[in-house]
Parts: C-alpha cells; structure tokens; sequence
C-alpha cells in the first residue's frame, strides 16, 4: 500500500466517519466509475443535472453523464460559458438555483474545481439539497469544506452553505489536469503554514484557542503533503494523491471547527484583496491559489522578521481606531469594499485594558510561542524554493503586483476580517510599520535574485 493509501484510511476515513455531512468520498485511480452507485446511494430521486464550466465538462463529464445514466439516472446537464470565465460569485450562481428551483428532485453533481464546486455547493444550499461533487483538478481546498467563499457585490465573503454528500476525485482525471491547477492547490495549502502561525498569536494573545481536532489534522502533516513538489510538477499520480488528501484534511478540519480559521490568515486575506479586485495577469484572472502562494512568501517573511525580534519587554501605542479608519479608505479606494472592511475592523477592535492584557501575555509568554512558530512554519527562502518546484508563483511579480501595489495591499488586508492574524498582531505591538519598512525590500531583493540571496 502506498503511503497516501494509508493516509487515507488513517485520517480521511475517520474524518468522512465524523463528518456531518460528507458520507462518500472516494480518491483513487478509476475513482469515476463509482459516481453512479454513489449517486443512487445519496438519493431516491433518479433525475440528476451535471453543472461544469467547459474545461470540467471536458475532464470528466462524460464519463460522469455515461455512469449516472447506467445508474439508472436521466441525466441534464448545464455548462457555463467560458469566455469570459466564471466568476465565484453569488450573482454567478443564479441560473444553477433557477434550475434546481425549478424540479425538487434533481441531484446536483458539480464536475469541476474550485469555482465551479462553490458556485454548486451555494446553489444547492440555497435550494435545500445535498450535492455530488466530482473533482476535476486538484487545484483548492474548497471540496470538502463547508462554506463557499463567493463574492458578494464584489466583495468576497465565505457563505455558511453544506459541503459535498459525496466526493470522487479520480486520479486518472486530476493528475492530468493542467500542470497550473495544481500548483494553484499547492500554493492554496502552502498558506496553511502561515495560516497556522496567526492561530498561534491568536492564542497568544488570548483571542482564540487552537482546537485539538482542527489543528493537528492539518498541521501536523503539512510538511508530508508538500515535501515533493517537483513529482507534483510532473503530474505524479501518487504526489497529487497526497495533495489531495491534504487539501481535503484541511476542509474537513474547517467543518469540524466550524470557520477557516484552520484553512486561512493573512495569506488569505491578501490574496481575497486580489480577488477582489479582479487582479488579472495577461487577460486571465490571477487563481485563488496563485494569489494565496504569494500571499503565503509575504506573511511567512512577516513571521521570519518576527522570529527575530524580543517581545518580552514589548510596549505598543494604543490602537487608534479612526486613524485605522482613515487608512482604511486610504487603501480600499472601492467604497463597496471599505464599507464591508469598517464593519470587520469594528468588529475586531480592543479597548485599552483588554490592549494592556494582550501586551502582558505576549510579553510572559512570547519566548514559548516564538519557538513553537519557529518549529512549525517554513522560513520563507524554503517554501519560496518548494513553490517554485512546484510550479507556482511566489512573489507579487510573478503575478503582476508590484511594490507599491503589494503594500496597499498588505495594508487593507489588515482591515477585511475580523479575523486576528499577524497583521494585527503587528500593529497592537506597534511593529506594523517597522515589519513593512524591513520585509518589503527584502522580500524585492529575494524576487530579483529568484528566491536566492
Ligand atoms: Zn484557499
């Protein structure tokens, strides 16, 4: 049995058993051939609809129309233009409920990646019923987990919606999906290092705990899921079954945590800002997982800085809201987006005393924390290294951000969620400024010599 086999059954399994929702979930060579037994056994009904965008209709949609019909199914099926592209986006979504609005008893089964299993997995919630999901790419996070981060109005929110009754990711299909798509999925669990970092200072600080069932299904394999990024590159079928393992884990870890915390930080947040703004590199919207690799190389530079310094006398100015305020609408110019950004900022602000309590903790326990980051995360010449092994981009060049661009951006994505990551963690230690002003010539002098200096 090879590894990712008995990773499978030791972690997937146990967490398909504990899922509320997930019941089938099947990731193996051939894996598409069971789509129909696994539909029949989600469902009385024998009507279903295929959605896909046409690169996924291409992948595996007629193997997945051929065994649903020798189920037993009448199949439909709808496929999305693609030019342009699909967008996530609630308004994306309208006519996949329409049609499920108009027969109650049609099984949805998304045959895609990323935009196409959200777009799905909201249309579906939205109209009450479970959903198959068949992968196409091994490309996002997003099959397994339960919210469908979509844009809402332009501005881009994770929607409580239902993960997948049933997952097939067969991997005849995904190891053969562009070699891109699945960097994209490399760099989207590569933001779980630092991901998991902000989770650290957020205990630190005494604004969350980590839980014992989120944090180590993902954390503790991290470095197994992206120790051979150059086999990924070549379409590896066992390399993308670890990916995609891991890239399940980590949806699995969000349900049972019940938020992204375990999934998504600062890396995050930039790229959200990204994606936002329709960031596009030669006509073609920049991935979700380009954007967070590159996120990741800037908040683990972040971390590095931050490894470096001593906290234990640390004394930070009180955090001033409306001079936060004015930045805000400084750095997010599109009203619609500072508007959503002020409500997070609110959300997430301190009072003085409880300012005062979180300086006192950092000082006491800072040398503690700084060597559990030190241990966990990836310093970021290495994880620069493995993203580009693995075909991905790592730095805001690589996707058409420049300088100027990457610092609004680092500093509006301070302001999106009220999530607390090293951003605010930088700014209520007063740090914020003096991080920027030393990582961001850094992390340029990095770019401009490859990842080496
Ligand atoms: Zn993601």
């Amino acid at each position: 049995m090879s590894h990712w086999k008995a990773q499978f059954d030791n972690l997937i399994a146990p967490a398909v058993a504990k899922s509320a929702v997930t019941k089938h979930l099947i990731i193996d060579r051939g894996a598409i051939t069971h789509v129909g037994e696994v539909a029949a056994s989600v469902t009385s009904s024998q009507r279903a609809i295929l959605f896909a965008d046409r690169a996924g209709f291409d992948a595996a949609g007629y193997a997945t129309r051929d065994q649903l019909a020798s189920a037993g199914f009448a199949v439909d099926q709808l496929i999305l233009n693609d030019d342009p592209l699909p967008k996530a986006s609630v308004e994306e979504a309208e006519p996949f409920i329409e049609t499920l609005k108009s027969d109650p008893l049609l099984l949805p089964v998304s045959v895609g990646s990323g935009v196409i299993n959200d777009l799905v997995k909201f249309a579906s919630y939205e109209t009450n019923r479970q959903y198959v999901s068949v992968a196409t790419a091994a490309s996002m996070d997003g099959y397994t987990s339960a919210g469908a981060p979509l844009a809402r109005e332009g501005f881009k929110v994770t929607i409580p919606t239902r993960a997948p009754m049933a997952l097939i990711a067969d991997l005849d299909v995904i190891a053969k999906a562009p070699a891109e798509m699945t960097g994209w999925g490399y760099g989207d669990l590569a933001g779980k290092s630092p991901a998991g970092g902000d989770w650290l200072l957020a205990e630190l600080v005494g604004a969350e705990v980590r839980d014992a069932t989120a944090w180590p299904l993902v954390q503790d394999h991290l470095r197994g899921w992206l120790c051979d990024p150059q086999a990924l590159a070549h379409g590896d079928r066992d390399a993308t079954a670890r990916l995609f393992i891991g890239l399940t884990a980590v949806g699995f870890a969000m349900e049972f945590h019940g938020s992204s915390r375990p999934a998504s930080g600062a890396d995050h947040q930039i790229a959200h800002m990204w994606e936002m703004e329709d960031l596009s590199l030669e006509g073609r919207k920049v991935s979700h997982g380009a954007a967070v690799a590159v996120g990741c190389v800037v908040t683990l530079a972040l971390y590095d800085w931050l490894l470096g310094q001593d906290l234990s006398q640390i004394t930070g100015p009180v955090p001033d809201l409306n001079a936060a305020l004015d930045e805000l609408r400084r750095v997010i110019p599109d009203a619609r987006i500072a508007d959503r950004a002020v409500l997070q900022t609110q959300e997430k602000w301190i009072d003085p005393a409880l300012h005062a309590d979180r300086l006192k903790r950092i000082c006491t326990y800072w040398q503690d924390t700084r060597g559990i980051i030190r241990q966990q995360l990836f310093r970021t010449g290495e994880m620069v290294a493995m993203l580009k092994m693995a075909g991905a981009p790592a730095f805001a060049k690589d996707i058409g951000v420049s300088s100027v661009h990457l610092e609004r951006t680092i500093r509006a994505a301070a302001y999106i969620r009220s999530r607390y990551t090293i951003l605010d963690f930088l700014k209520e230690t007063g740090l914020f400024e003096r991080a920027l002003s030393e990582v961001l010539p850094k992390l340029d002098q990095l770019a401009a010599h490859g990842g080496k200096i």
